[in-house]
């Protein structure tokens, strides 16, 4: 058992276990909610396997970025020897740590920092919360390793649509929508979806569903041309952003509008068609452009407009991602198991700092999580300016903090944690003892204090 030192740290050597349970995503009384049967458990044993297999990929895709950051340009002597237990931070991807494909300028030595090149010789637990998608989670974080110049594993990383592979058993035939090229197949296929259609199938049987839109050679390649006659699709999948809003939205509304999912039928109360499930519901996003781009939340939003004016019905979408209660839950039992995993602590952290860029989904998530039932933690929500946020604006959820980039975010949270033990010296030895320690062994003499 790892020895606790104080100031929430372990003494605990990294172990290489990467397994991680999964859990129910949902239950929080959010405005969507899943389907019932979805709030059980489910099974550990696949998503275990898939970890371990995306931890080889992984390992060979970084094994030459795998030697200690310490031992390179660092202004600190001391490796960090201890892990902080009882605090934890999670970040948002897009306009915190990443933008228009490349590392925000202080992202790498935030990295760095909260990795044991701080004052402290401390390493603080992280994961990774985005609403982004269109790739397998290890195909991900694969990129994210290259781009952060450290080791990210899928069992630190939720993305928008990892919570649909959920729905894997509930569906037999899906569309999925979304992404370049197969990509959102090859990962629907992955989660465990039987049979998955996409719009280049359908345009491929019946060229003259989306009169303007013309499959690429390559796509008329990848398209599977089927008899739709007998097939009934049972559910909708937005995965990743469309690259065709008007042949995707044609196809959706078409099917919504369809007697349960059956191609070419139309219902006559317009009500009888699949569910349409998107992985998240962000209207924009940060990208290189120096406006935000619009993103999954605005064809959310369109496609609900158009079905309305061609039925004059309201069509109920379900989003799943930030600021979903689910997906804060899920992230809590993703972050105790990597800490259990990797950390070898076995408690919940009392505050987690999730540092986000998008009001209306990092920091609305973040706080209304914090004030429900459902977290043991606190969760304590820090804006930063990197991304979407325009300065000068009041955000309409306000965070708790606002830091101009991720570099002065991670170093908020680690003051104000070590602030936080200063101010308690009333309270166990174990503190004071390690309030001491990190006195006598703070490298370079950068106390914070
Ligand atoms: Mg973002």
């Amino acid at each position: 058992m790892a020895a606790t030192n104080g100031f929430g740290t372990q003494k605990v050597p990294r172990l290489s276990s990467l397994d991680a349970s999964r859990a129910d995503l949902y239950g929080g009384p959010n405005v969507v909610m899943p389907p019932k049967h979805l709030m059980a458990n489910s099974d550990a044993h696949d998503m275990a396997i898939e970890m371990d297999m995306a931890k080889h990929h992984l390992e060979e895709e970084v094994s030459s970025e795998e030697e200690s950051p310490l031992e390179k340009d660092s202004p600190f002597i001391r490796p960090a020897t201890t892990t902080a237990d009882e605090f934890a931070l999670a970040f948002d991807i897009d306009g915190v740590l990443i933008r228009g494909g490349q590392p925000i300028p202080e992202a790498v030595e935030a990295m760095k920092y909260i990795n044991g090149e701080n004052p402290y010789g401390i390493k603080v637990p992280y994961i990774f919360v985005t609403n982004g998608g269109g790739k397998t989670e290890a195909e991900r974080c694969a990129d994210l390793s290259r781009q952060l110049e450290l080791e990210v594993s899928p069992g630190q990383f939720i993305c928008g649509h990892t919570p649909m592979r959920e729905m894997a058993e509930k569906y037999n035939t899906v569309l999925v929508v979304g992404g370049e090229g197969e990509k959102c197949r090859i990962v629907a296929e992955g989660y465990g979806f039987k049979d998955v259609i996409t719009p280049g199938d359908i345009i491929k049987t019946r060229h003259d569903t989306t009169p303007f839109r013309k499959l690429t050679d390559e796509e008329y390649r990848n398209s599977r041309e089927r008899n739709f006659d007998d097939v009934n699709i049972e559910a909708i999948f937005v995965f990743a952003d469309s690259r065709d809003w008007a042949g995707d939205q044609q196809i959706i509304l078409d099917l919504v509008m369809s007697k349960q999912g059956r191609i070419g039928t139309r219902s006559e109360t317009f009500d009888e068609g699949p569910p349409v499930y998107f992985s998240h519901n962000d209207i924009v996003w940060s990208t290189s452009h120096e406006h935000s781009r619009i993103g999954m939340g605005a064809l959310r939003a369109s496609l609900e407009a158009l079905y309305k004016a061609v039925t004059g019905k309201e069509l109920t979408t379900i989003a799943f991602g930030k600021p979903q209660l689910g997906t804060f839950a899920f992230a809590t039992r993703l972050l105790q198991q990597w800490r259990k995993d990797t950390h070898g602590i076995d408690r919940p952290p009392q505050t987690v700092y999730f540092v986000g860029d998008t009001p209306e989904s990092d920091i609305r998530g973040t706080n209304e999580f914090n004030e429900s039932h459902l977290s043991d933690a606190n969760w304590f929500s820090i804006l930063v300016k990197t991304g979407v946020y325009q300065e000068g604006t009041i955000p309409r959820f306000p965070p708790k903090k606002t830091c101009n980039h991720i570099l002065d975010a991670v170093k908020f949270a680690v003051q104000r944690e070590f602030d936080r033990r200063e101010d308690s010296s009333a309270t166990p030895a174990e503190t004071l003892g390690g309030y001491y320690m990190y006195k006598q062994y703070a490298p370079c003499g950068h106390l914070m204090q």
